[in-house]
């Protein structure tokens, strides 16, 4: 970082400014976590020099013994942590992931069927937005009105009516676990291939606090930045040997150059970390601070979409206060918590405005958060949302100073990064 400050404190500012950030909000945004100093060094290695084109043993270019040796072993690690038998950890994020299983397993105008984004799926899952959507016949299954879980019916109604290439299950937004086995039931009765993208919750399956869908996916691509705590990347793993090959060709030269070898270093050390028995009782706790953070925030009277979670997030319908998403993601901020605005399943509002917030404690649970102190978030989201309520959307400056007081007090009692 010395370097850094003097040859470019600009840059550094910025960097000073994003530590000051997280170590003083508090941070509920689902998909983000706190990495270790291990894997920030990873990251921040020589390996961001090196260009290593291909795989351990077969690369394009001179030099690639050291490369060979951290891709091994994240490749080694990985399979471990999730017991299968074939890991690509090449992917530069979790989008290129799942275009790397499209590019192998479908062709373009092929037909997909994935959860739409407002039951909670990815914008990679077929929504119209994005490439899934655009180079593909995109079907899109939902929820239930009554209880929010995955409509099966539906699924197998839209399988048995299109016919897809590809069923994918695995969402941004799901807060329950979902039933692989009856995805893969219906895969089989239409022959198609069943992907399950279980980015957001990997961790939980990795430290087995979340059934596994090795048994039933001919595929499993993840990220490795969110309750994996890993750095920002993606994952294809599989059992299907055959279908191994052709993932390999799609990532490189399907779909990508030259690994991120710096990245891969990181995630192995972030697989490492994983396979400890603390991240077994990391997990655990990032379970049930879900489970109070929602409970509490019900109690304050909100919603919970399906009623509650299985999971790291929660999904909060915030419909019975009369506050919108983005009028509480906003005055949230204002108070030094971070989350995102999120419509809720048949949300009446525009995805710009949304009915709902999606909350996690994959963050503060490594801080070192417990129950007590996802409580007390929950109450301070609560007295947020009351003085929206009240006063619309503006809320109301005096409790939101006032929260901004508590949760610097709590973030102080929970340092991240003293060393930096
Ligand atoms: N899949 C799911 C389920 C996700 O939630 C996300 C990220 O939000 C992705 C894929 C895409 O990952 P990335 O942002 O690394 O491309």
């Amino acid at each position: 970082t010395r370097a850094l400050a003097s040859s470019d404190p600009e840059i550094f500012a910025g960097i000073a400014h994003e530590l000051d950030r997280e170590r003083h909000q508090i941070e509920l945004i689902a998909s983000e976590n706190i990495v270790s100093k291990a894997v920030l060094e990873a990251q921040g290695s020589v390996f961001t020099n090196k260009y290593a084109e291909g795989y351990p043993g077969k690369r394009y270019y001179q030099g690639c013994a050291p490369s060979d040796e951290v891709e091994t072993l994240a490749i080694e690690r990985a399979k471990a942590l999730f017991g299968c038998g074939f890991a690509n950890v090449q992917p530069h994020s979790g989008a290129q992931a799942n275009g790397a299983v499209m590019l192998a397993l479908t062709k373009p105008g092929d037909t997909i069927l994935g959860m739409s984004l407002d039951a909670g799926g990815h914008l990679t899952h077929g929504a119209k937005a994005a490439q899934s959507g655009k180079w593909f016949n995109a079907i899109q299954y939902g929820v239930r009105r009554d209880d929010h879980l995955i409509d099966f019916d539906q699924v197998e109604a839209l399988a048995k009516e299109h016919r897809p290439k590809l069923i994918i299950a695995g969402g941004s937004a799901y807060p329950r676990q979902i039933d692989f086995a009856k995805f893969r039931a219906i895969a089989d009765e239409v022959g198609a291939y069943f992907m399950v993208d279980m980015a957001h919750f990997a961790g939980i399956v990795a430290a087995g606090h979340h059934p596994s869908p090795f048994a039933h996916a001919h595929v499993v691509t993840t990220t490795t930045h969110k309750t994996l705590r890993g750095p920002r990347g993606g994952m294809i793993m599989s059992n299907d040997e055959a279908l191994a090959k052709k993932f390999n060709s799609a990532v490189f030269p399907g779909l990508q150059g030259g690994p991120l070898m710096h990245v891969i270093a990181a995630k192995a050390v972030a697989f490492g970390e994983a396979l400890r028995p603390e991240y077994k009782s990391y997990i655990a706790a990032v379970v049930e601070n879900a489970k109070v953070l929602a409970a509490t925030l019900k109690e304050r009277g909100s919603d919970l979409v399906s009623g509650g979670t299985d999971t790291h997030l929660a999904l909060v319908d915030l419909t019975p206060l009369k506050v919108t998403g983005k009028d509480a993601d906003e005055a949230l901020e204002r108070s030094a918590i971070t989350c995102n605005k999120n419509g809720v399943p048949f949300d009446p509002l525009p995805p710009m405005k949304t009915s709902g917030i999606r909350v996690g404690s994959p963050a503060g649970t490594t801080r070192g958060f417990g129950t007590a102190e996802f409580r007390e978030i929950g109450n301070m989201i609560a007295d947020v949302l009351d003085a929206l309520a009240a006063n619309g959307e503006h809320g109301d400056p005096s409790v939101e100073a006032d929260v901004r007081l508590r949760v610097r007090a709590l973030c102080e009692r929970f340092p991240i990064y003293p060393e930096l």
